[in-house]
């Protein structure tokens, strides 16, 4: 039997042993949803929204249990952790009041009924990555519940047991058993066998690129639903007219969260020529306060990467040969560790152009707004991005020009549960989050019911 072990990456121990699901067992696993879905799918929505609070509720009473699971297998620092918790019992209670919502249309037609339904899909495969395993698995399984489908939650190979205990409480909250199942595996195996099966009505992938642009051409075969949340290479654009030092203050956040393992990462930091020395001034001494160390401690601002062969692939990108414009301090010892790092470069290096998804950043310094956007937009990816500036008609006119589908102004937010999110280009295909949440799980059917003969139709 395959097995995954589950590191801890702040310490390299070994913190559990999880069975690894074949496809046996995701065909096995599909039968059972397919039976409890038909149940919950005729529920009465009040019904359906009452089950999703209910276990909102339960995971509002075992907050600090899931935050700690998630510092111990992904080296999240609590902090974080407790917001990630918090925002799968956000998502859930959201999801909840989205099911009452749900409605059709009806359309008055002489002597007949013009009726609209939104059904559910059936079941629906979540496939998740390691970087934010609960908040990203609640994004796909919260609102395709609502809309009255089953779900197989595969979770990445590192990071199940935040996965295994979320469905464990969904039961104990009382969701019928089947509805919501969690499936660890490996991705070329689990995830590929709920690509492959029939049953599936829907897959929900956030991972790489690489393996999205895969899953989509399997999908093809049966014309299966996908949406799809993958990398990114954001631009956060700092214009001369700023406030710099708030500009400066927020950057390291903005690249080092996670550690950098954030697909909305603003990992190419564009500068304007004019204050470019500054900036880079100002962000030296923010970078070196940007605190790094055990991820149990609620000081702590940065944590681990997630493994030993992930730290390998991020040092590839920093250059031996040139010394980093700014290197943060990491722990020594045990612990995938690595230090905040700052680059000077230009747009076509490696660092500048592919995803790193490690705690590196690239500063790049542009002439006007027309060089900026021409810079932000040099990229295959287009999830999220910032620009600092004092001018609410550039900062409107640089968001409408960036080619990314989550935007902010002086800011670096995201994520928001209540507002859709989701890629441009080869970022995505398709929204999570949102009041439209519940209807990418749902199938859209009209009928029309003559009820006296009609003169036309
Ligand atoms: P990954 O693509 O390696 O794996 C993601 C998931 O897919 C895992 O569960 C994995 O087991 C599974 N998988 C792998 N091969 C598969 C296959 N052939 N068939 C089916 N499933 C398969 O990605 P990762 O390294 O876990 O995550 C990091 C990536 O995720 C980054 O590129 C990051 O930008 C992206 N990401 C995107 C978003 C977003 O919302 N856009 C959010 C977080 C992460």
């Amino acid at each position: 039997m395959h097995e995954h072990h589950i590191i801890n990456p702040a310490t390299e121990e070994l913190i559990a042993t999880v069975p690894a699901a074949t496809a046996r067992d995701v065909d096995a696993a599909v039968r059972r949803a397919t039976a409890a879905q038909r149940g919950w799918a005729a529920l009465a929505p009040g019904d359906r929204a009452r089950h999703l609070r209910r276990f909102a509720a339960a995971v509002d009473a075992h907050l600090e249990e899931l935050a700690q699971l998630e510092v111990r297998e992904a080296g999240h620092p609590i902090a974080g952790a407790r917001w990630e918790a918090g925002n799968v019992r956000d998502l859930l209670d959201y999801a909840a009041g989205g099911v009452e919502r749900l409605t059709g249309s009806q359309i008055p037609v002489g002597g007949g009924l013009d009726v609209t339904f939104h059904e559910p899909l059936g079941v629906v495969a979540v496939i998740a990555p390691w970087n934010f395993p609960m908040p990203i698995a609640a994004w796909g399984f919260a609102p395709a519940l609502a809309a009255g489908n089953a779900v197989l939650l595969k979770p990445a190979e590192t990071t199940p047991l935040t996965a295994l205990r979320l469905a464990e409480l969904a039961l104990e909250s009382g969701l019928p058993e089947g509805l919501l199942q969690t499936l660890p595996g490996a991705g070329p195996v689990a995830g590929a066998a709920l690509v492959e099966h029939p049953g599936v009505a829907k897959i929900v992938f956030t991972g790489s690129t690489a393996v999205g642009r895969q899953i989509m051409a399997k999908c093809a075969g049966d014309v299966k639903r996908v949406t799809l949340e993958l990398g990114g290479k954001s631009p956060n654009i700092v214009f001369a007219d700023a406030d710099i030092e708030q500009a400066a203050a927020a950057a390291p956040g903005s690249f080092l969260d996670n550690t950098g393992q954030d697909c909305c990462a603003r990992s190419r930091i564009l500068v304007q020529r004019g204050v470019y020395d500054r900036f880079m001034e100002l962000l030296e001494p923010a970078v070196a306060a940007f605190t790094v160390g055990d991820p149990a401690d609620p000081a702590t601002q940065m944590g681990p990467l997630i493994s030993a062969a992930h730290r390998e692939r991020v040092r590839s990108y920093v250059p031996e040969s040139a010394p980093a414009a700014i290197r943060g301090e990491a722990p020594a010892g045990k612990g995938f560790w690595y230090p905040a790092t700052v680059l000077e470069g230009s747009p076509g290096d490696r660092a500048a152009t592919e995803e790193v998804f490690g705690p590196v950043a690239v500063v790049i310094p542009f002439e006007d707004e027309a060089d900026a956007v021409r810079i932000a937009n040099a990229t295959e990816y287009g999830l999220s991005g910032s620009l600092w500036t004092r001018d609410v008609s550039r900062a409107l006119r640089v968001s409408r020009a960036v080619a990314a589908g989550n935007l902010s102004v002086n800011s670096h937010s995201s994520v928001r549960y209540w507002t859709p999110f989701g890629g441009f280009r080869r970022s995505g295909l398709g929204r999570e989050l949102g009041p439209d949440a519940l209807a990418a799980f749902t199938e859209t059917k009209n009928v029309f019911i003559a009820v006296e003969p009609l003169e036309a139709r």
